[in-house]
């Protein structure tokens, strides 16, 4: 199928989720692809995202059940916890993943290049090695970044991609922001045994969750120990020499820690790219504009995932880049539905939703209702946490279709992720009802809201 006029039929810049699967699915399509990465083969979600990100959940979560473990009639020694031993085996299955994503694709005949690539051209690209290479089609999967604030001492702030490879574990840690990032690490942090603190620039944390349900997590965080500074930022960093960091925030309190990180949103990776070259203009945030099908202003560049600034999460990078390759290589042209899209939050406990909040609902709907299972779970009947799960489920009044539904509770991310499928279909609250419930169950609280 290679087109001879020029070197590849496509060339991928960036080896993370969106990349690496539409290079792979390319060239099954039988295309003649190469790939270029700057730093690591997976991206963030393999390499500093996602999958150290869970590992760190389940680890920090086994904190909790060896709290609960005497009243379960276990008899334990002394427990003491190790950053860096789990720091090393967290990074050690990374590297094992490294490897597995490189040999995916060198089965699948990609050539991979070691490198930064820019493009020079609609049909061509240059790497950080010095090599000119032409392609008949580019694809821009260079994901996003994470933003820094600007104040004094900025420059002491670490991000998520420094906090997987601390050298100390931090016994006072800040964290800044309010969205998914944030949230999940204070949770890992403070069940590891951190004294940790959240500043938030507003009192709302997780913005675009369903406020009922996201207004249940501030509570059990400062139950669990957390120091919650909401409506204020930092207003500066003074290093000591002993490495400690006074942080002063915009609300006048003070703190000494150890680390501070910051999670305040991650901007579309594009600087310095060369799009510019191909007549591609970005959008405000440095995102790159794309058609349904991908494809930006340039006929023979496309780009997926992050960098595109639509929903930045790795099962939608991997959809975009599938689409795309079906599209350009496979014969089957096919936009992804954006739509619907479950998401979680692997705080503790986790949240969890797919489809529209209350709110949202209201706006596009002349009549809904809603339910709700407010619940014990039975888990935590063996600690001493008063903790309370909250389901709610949203219908359109007149066909009772479910159109959105949202949790907080343990195990949230996997129930949402069934029920997702009967929302995707359109099910009704009366399809629900006439299913039997798992007992005793979380999930069977699906079937039985009121
Ligand atoms: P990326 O995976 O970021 O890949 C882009 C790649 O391009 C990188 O490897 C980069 O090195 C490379 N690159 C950039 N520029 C160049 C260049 N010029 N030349 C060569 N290579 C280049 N999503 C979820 O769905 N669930 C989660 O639980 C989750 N947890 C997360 C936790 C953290 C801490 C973070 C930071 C993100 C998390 N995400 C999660 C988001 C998810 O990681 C991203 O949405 C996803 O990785 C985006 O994929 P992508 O292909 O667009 O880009
Ligand atoms: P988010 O967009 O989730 O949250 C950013 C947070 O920072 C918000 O609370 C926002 O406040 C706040 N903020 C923004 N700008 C500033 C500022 N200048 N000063 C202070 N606070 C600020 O970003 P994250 O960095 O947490 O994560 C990036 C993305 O990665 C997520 O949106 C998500 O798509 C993905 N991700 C997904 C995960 C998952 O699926 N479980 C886990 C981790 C990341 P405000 O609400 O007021 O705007």
């Amino acid at each position: 199928m290679s087109d001879s006029e020029f070197d590849y039929d496509l060339f991928t810049i960036g080896g993370g989720s969106g990349g690496v699967r539409a290079s792979r699915i390319a060239a099954t399509h039988g295309a003649k692809v190469a790939i270029a990465e700057e730093y690591r083969m997976g991206g963030t979600c393999v390499i500093r995202g996602c999958v150290p990100k869970k590992m760190l959940v389940y680890a920090s979560m086994f904190a909790e059940e060896l709290g609960h473990a005497a009243h379960k009639g276990w008899t334990l020694g002394e427990n003491s916890f190790d950053w860096g031993t789990l720091r090393d085996f967290v990074n050690g299955d990374v590297d094992r993943l490294e490897g597995l994503y490189d040999g995916t694709l060198s089965n699948a005949g990609v050539e991979v290049f070691s490198a930064r690539a820019v493009i020079t051209g609609s049909n061509s690209v240059r790497l950080s090695t010095g090599e000119e290479i032409t392609a008949k089609n580019i694809l821009v999967a260079t994901g996003g970044w994470p933003m820094l604030p600007d104040f004094e001492g900025s420059e002491h702030l670490i991000t998520s991609n420094e906090i997987f490879h601390l050298e100390e574990f931090p016994k006072r840690l800040m964290v800044l922001g309010g969205g998914y990032i944030a949230v999940e690490f204070a949770g890992v942090f403070n069940a590891l045994g951190s004294d940790v603190t959240l500043v938030n620039r507003t009192e709302t944390i997780l913005r675009t969750y369903e406020s009922e349900i996201v207004e249940r997590l501030p509570p059990i965080m400062q139950a669990r120990g957390m120091d919650l500074q909401f409506g204020a930022t930092v207003k500066d960093i003074v290093k000591n020499a002993d490495g400690s960091l006074d942080v002063t925030l915009t609300n006048g309190v003070t703190k000494q820690v150890d680390q501070v990180l910051a999670a305040i949103g991650r901007n579309p990776n594009s600087g310095g790219l060369g799009l510019e070259t191909a007549g591609i203009e970005l959008g405000a945030k440095g995102e790159i504009p794309v058609d349904a099908f991908s494809k930006t202003s340039c006929d023979s560049i496309y780009a997926v995932g992050d960098v595109t600034d639509r929903v930045q999460l790795t099962p939608v990078a991997i959809r975009e880049g599938h689409a795309f390759a079906d599209t350009v290589f496979g014969g089957n042209t096919r936009a992804v539905d954006h739509s619907c899209i479950p998401t979680a939050v692997f705080s503790q406990p986790s949240i969890a939703s797919v489809g529209l909040t209350e709110v949202e609902a209201r706006q596009q709907y002349s009549e809904i209702a809603v339910y709700t299972s407010d619940f014990r779970p039975m888990k935590n009947i063996f600690s001493d946490r008063m903790e309370r799960g909250l389901y709610k489920m949203i219908t359109e009044a007149k066909s009772g279709q479910v159109i959105g539904l949202h949790m907080i509770g343990p195990e949230s991310a996997e129930i949402i992720q069934a029920a997702a499928v009967a929302i995707k279909a359109k099910l009704t609250k009366a399809d629900f009802d006439a299913t039997t419930a798992i007992h005793p169950s979380m999930a069977e609280e699906l079937v039985l809201l009121k």
